[in-house]
């Protein structure tokens, strides 16, 4: 039994993640042992990320006898790799688009749950004392050229009608005062909704959680089948032991696979992003760029850059990853992050930028997240798809689902197409290599217009 994935091989390995900064400046200390017997539990949760630990989090504090597998370590996926920004996202669908597709209510209902979500990682920090280096008021777009300012205009009407919020605009001087300056730089808009986090803190911290809730860990295990077994039961089977369950939540997204089950096969797309991390900057070299904000930021490109400076002064700069996840592709990536990195920060162009990781975030098809029960299934739930705005929506997505296992209706805002399996991508098995194409349509859209 092996698991089909859409990458290579190597985009599920170690090598992506050698030189992951957040791994580094945190405990990696073991959660679980390897599943090597037979065991049982309520509901097994497949993956140790946002979805998975937050749902497990929510199960677990009612009392539930919920498992985590994880085929590597907790918050080893995108949820340990990300650039840390909470916000508002989940989707790349526009505001008219959900609306002319859901209607007016359930567009609505998403435009709330994407505030909700922000808000719930907020409380799961506080309450539970989670120290993840939050920083950052909201977040700021800044409009890479004079074209893209227009941009902006309908970014904060669109948050003006979503949440009655205003969004404060500012020319290239006051970029430069908020410590904001980068090459190129037309204008900029902060928008109040949102901070910045350590995403492995954040996911680590989590997990203690769900721990001292009585929640159980199993790592370096890979979930190979689920068949059903004459009680009713599902049987999750690993290398060495198997785990018996009532019911199952898939949370794997970008790292899910075709066969695992056969239903997500073509459900979903994994995308690469990739991050750059400087050294810590000095004081000196922050100002001759002009750049000394926590402020979490980027620019209004299709395939965008996203960059804040952390707590401790070294810069985070990330950007999309490549349809390819050989060492060969990633180090070319690298350069493309590094001649990115050197244009935007001149002053930084002999700046050591020592880090550089990748990992898999994941699309659907009608670019909206999903977070329900799988069809045709008694007791099979899966949550996935938050187009790389996974901190805040995945979290929220893990809640949801947890509620529909435990058939409790949610307080929180849930919108119909929320619960509606995705469809399947048209022409499956090339999907990933048809991503090289749009990717070449959105450079071109990016420099010319
Ligand atoms: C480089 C990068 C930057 C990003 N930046 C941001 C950002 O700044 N803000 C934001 O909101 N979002 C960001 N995202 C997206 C965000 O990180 C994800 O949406 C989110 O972490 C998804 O969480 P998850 O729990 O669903 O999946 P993951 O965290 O990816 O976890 C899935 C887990 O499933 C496990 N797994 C898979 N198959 C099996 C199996 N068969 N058996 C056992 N375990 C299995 C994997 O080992 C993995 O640990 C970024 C993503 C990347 C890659």
């Amino acid at each position: 039994m092996s698991l089909h994935h859409i990458f290579q091989e190597d985009a599920y390995g170690d090598q992506p993640v050698a030189e992951n900064f957040w791994h580094r400046s945190f405990s990696k200390q073991a959660l679980g042992e390897v599943l090597s017997d037979e065991q049982s539990c309520e509901v097994a949760v497949v993956g140790g990320g946002y979805t998975g630990l937050s749902a497990a989090l929510k199960l677990a504090q009612q009392g539930v006898d919920v498992v985590v597998l994880d085929a590597q370590h907790i918050g080893w996926g995108a949820s340990g790799r990300n650039g840390g920004f909470c916000c508002l996202g989940g989707t790349i669908a526009d505001d008219a688009d959900l609306i002319d597709r859901y209607g007016e209510a359930d567009a609505r209902r998403y435009f709330y749950a994407e505030r909700a979500a922000i808000d719930l990682v907020a409380e799961l920090l506080e309450q539970n004392s989670i120290d993840a280096d939050v920083v950052s008021k909201g977040e700021t777009v800044l409009a890479h050229k004079a074209r893209r300012v227009d941009q902006l205009k309908d970014t904060a009407a669109d948050i003006q009608k979503r949440y009655g919020i205003s969004c404060s605009f500012h020319d290239k001087d006051e970029l430069a005062e908020l410590g904001m300056t980068a090459s190129g730089l037309a204008s900029g808009l902060t928008i109040p909704i949102g901070f910045a986090l350590h995403p492995y803190k954040y996911a680590r911290g989590l997990a203690e959680v769900v721990k001292a809730q009585g929640g159980r860990f199993y790592e370096q295990t890979t979930v190979l089948g689920i068949t059903s077994a004459a009680d009713g039961q599902y049987v999750l089977k690993a290398r060495a032991g198997q785990l018996r369950a009532q019911k199952v939540l898939l949370a794997t997204n970008g790292y899910s696979s075709e066969n695992m089950p056969e239903w997500m096969a073509g459900k979903y797309l994994p995308v690469q992003s990739n991050i750059l991390m400087s050294r810590v900057l000095s004081d000196e070299e922050l100002k001759r760029q002009g750049w000394f904000s926590n402020q979490m930021a980027y620019d209004t490109r299709t395939l965008l850059h996203y960059f804040r400076l952390l707590p401790d002064n070294r810069m985070l700069f990330g950007m999309r990853g490549s349809v390819s996840a050989t060492s060969h592709a990633r180090e070319r990536m690298r350069a493309v992050a590094r001649r990115d990195f050197e244009r935007m920060f001149p002053e930084w162009a002999k700046v050591e930028t020592p880090d550089f990781w990748s990992g898999l975030a994941c699309l659907t098809h009608k670019f909206v997240p999903f977070a329900g029960q799988v069809p045709n299934t008694q007791g099979i739930y899966a949550a996935f798809g938050y187009h790389g705005n996974g901190v805040a929506m995945a979290t929220y997505a893990g809640q949801l689902v947890a509620a529909e296992i435990l058939g409790e209706a949610t307080k929180l805002p849930y919108p119909n197409f929320m619960k509606v399996a995705p469809t399947e991508f048209p022409f499956r098995t090339m999907r990933r290599h048809l991503l090289a194409l749009s990717y070449t349509w959105f450079e071109l859209k990016d420099r010319l217009f």
